[in-house]
């Protein structure tokens, strides 16, 4: 039966509009969903099954060898434990015969498996046996997280869908094929999770915080509009309603081809004060492309996302075609690439020892390198330095929270050069290294590191959520996470009232550089860049051009004297209203 005809009320994450029927994607999270298979789909479903094992038994292999070198070894007889419900007989002819007599797809094969062996160790009064319950739970999520394939199961629609979802991991989002997939509303997420940053850059209209209710009750006959700018999604349409979306979106297409009009001029204040406009990039894609919607260069490159296949880490080689190819594309454009930074959201569970219960405070960026994987590390600034030869590089270094991270990546490039020299091998000495601003003890020393930093970048999504100690990917909190909040406004005035002091530049190149409604004190506070996804660029270049520098400036004053964000947004709203009427409404 057809869900009726309703509208909810979402999160806008990615603009756009996207109408057309639904495809259910039930994510590894997601343990309860039973995903069907056709009879064909089986011997697919059963080798993906036996690739997982052999992955997880790799993994938990070496997860063990390294714990041992480092005299864990208590923690290390857990794997052990876990390697032997890997080649588990009963678990693994449970898993088969989910596939191929039940017909179930692989992971929810396995989490049916799962379940059942686990429930029946709960049942067990012994305490030592129901904890094995942990751990089968623990090998199961490991197995089925080998094998999550968004991609792969899209396939299976003939027309392109709208996807939904409880939730998407970036490396499943990355994974959507942009022809069968029109836009994607999921449960969970915000507009700085990294599958809502992939979602501008695939230009993927989306909404997060989709009800769950609603998740569970749609099927693939239903159809959905979302409006990725309003965050509404409307479920079953009427047809005039499709028809006045279908119009909406034709709109709304017509502005942005007016504004791409602006994507060659300088993004320059009515009173002469510039800003470079960047682009954000999650692969070495090609700059040409980005280049035409109005790029000067590029702002942050984030290359984790080059590592997102912990069986298949690109090594040093692979990884200079990469650097190499994007700098020779962009010429003489700066190009800033940002260090590793994999953690938070951005899970990768082959690169990390052990998971965390707080992974956004855990080892995530400049720490992992430094503490644990410092071969991933070396690899990648040697890859950088020798592809530096080959255009206008800037490094920039992730989550730096003190002076020794900064200090210590300086030895390490240090001693990599003078191998680089031994072995006779080009590289380039002079590439300036930056730090991101996006933690506030970052910040609050942000005189220090001017005097060691050539130059700086901000963080904004997650020096808010460090800030305001709201998770950034957590919608239950997502009323408490404020661009605009006057402590995250203060605090990029101490910073980059540090960086004039020592004549360096500094960048924004989180989301609140394409914020329509925080623009206006981004450039009254005096940055000098702005990075942003390539779609937002004529956008942004129009309202710079509206302003002038002089009345943004009067705008930040009086914002730092705001009790909250609220106040602050309505400041900029209202002028954004007065000076450029037409974007009022976007
Ligand atoms: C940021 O934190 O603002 C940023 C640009 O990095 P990421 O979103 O990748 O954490
Ligand atoms: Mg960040």
């Amino acid at each position: 039966m057809r869900v009726p005809s309703c509208t909810v009320q979402a999160t806008p994450v990615a603009p756009g509009i996207a109408i057309g029927r639904v495809m259910i994607l039930h994510s590894v999270a997601d343990h309860g969903k039973n995903t069907t298979i056709t009879p064909e789909q089986v011997a697919f479903e059963l080798e993906k099954f036996h690739t997982a094992l052999a992955v997880t038994k790799e993994q938990l292999a070496e997860l063990q060898t390294r714990l041992r070198k480092k005299l864990y070894d208590n923690e290390a007889d857990i794997f052990e434990a876990h390697l032997l419900l890997v080649e588990d007989r009963m678990m693994i002819s449970e898993v088969e015969k989910g596939i191929s007599e039940e017909l179930y797809d692989a992971e929810s094969a396995v989490y049916r498996a799962v379940e059942k062996f686990a429930a029946a160790f709960s049942a067990v009064e012994d305490v030592y046996l129901q904890e094995r319950a942990i751990d089968i739970r623990d090998v199961g999520h490991r197995i089925a997280g080998n094998m999550a394939d968004a991609g792969e199961r899209i396939l299976a629609y003939d027309e392109p869908r709208i996807v939904i979802a409880p939730t998407l991991t970036p490396s499943e989002t990355a994974g959507l094929d942009r022809e069968k997939v029109l836009g994607f509303a999921v449960e969970t997420g915000s507009a700085t999770s990294h599958t809502a940053i992939l979602a501008r850059s695939m230009m993927l209209p989306a909404v997060v915080g989709f009800p769950r209710e609603l998740l569970d009750s749609l099927t693939v006959a239903d159809k959905l509009i979302i409006d990725g700018f309003s965050g509404k999604v409307i479920i079953n349409p009427d047809a005039g309603t499709e028809e006045a979306y279908r119009l909406k979106n034709l709109e709304a297409e017509k502005l942005y081809r007016q504004l791409s009009g602006n994507r060659d001029l300088r993004a320059e204040t009515t009173d002469g004060f510039a800003v470079e406009i960047v682009a954000n990039v999650e692969d070495g894609e090609d700059y040409a492309e980005i280049r035409k919607n109005g790029a000067g260069g590029i702002g942050l490159f984030r290359t984790e996302f080059l590592f997102m296949d912990e069986n298949n880490l690109p090594d040093e080689d692979e990884q200079y075609e990469i650097y190499k190819k994007l700098m020779i594309s962009a010429g003489n454009d700066p190009v800033t690439i940002r260090t590793l930074d994999i953690g938070g959201d951005k899970l990768s569970s082959g690169i990390f020892r052990a998971a965390e219960q707080n992974p956004f405070l855990g080892l995530r960026g400049i720490r992992l390198c430094l503490r644990e994987r410092r071969d991933i590390f070396d690899t990648q600034l040697r890859a950088l330095m020798r592809a530096g030869v080959h255009g206008n590089m800037q490094i920039m270094l992730p989550m730096i929270s003190c002076m020794d991270e900064l200090l210590e990546t300086k030895e390490i490039i240090a001693g990599l050069k003078a191998q680089l020299l031994a072995e006779q091998i080009p590289f380039a000495d002079s590439i300036p290294l930056g730090v991101m601003i996006e933690t506030p003890a970052a910040a609050m020393i942000a005189d220090r590191f001017a005097v060691e930093a050539d130059f700086f970048s901000i963080g904004s999504n997650d020096l808010i959520q460090y800030t305001i100690a709201a998770d950034r990917s957590n919608e239950r909190v997502g009323h408490l996470y404020r661009p605009a909040h006057p402590a995250v406004l203060r605090l990029i005035k101490y910073t980059v009232g540090e960086a004039v002091k020592q004549n360096i530049p500094v960048a924004v190149c989180g989301q609140i550089a394409e914020d329509m409604t925080m623009v206006p004190f981004l450039l009254g506070l005096g940055v000098n860049e702005l990075s942003m996804s390539p779609g937002s660029m004529p956008l942004v270049k129009k309202l710079v051009r509206s302003f002038s520098m002089h009345e943004c400036a009067e705008l930040v004053d009086k914002a730092l004297q705001c009790n909250d964000s609220a106040e602050v947004t309505k400041l900029s709203a209202d002028m954004i209203r007065r000076l450029v009427p037409e974007l009022a409404d976007i």
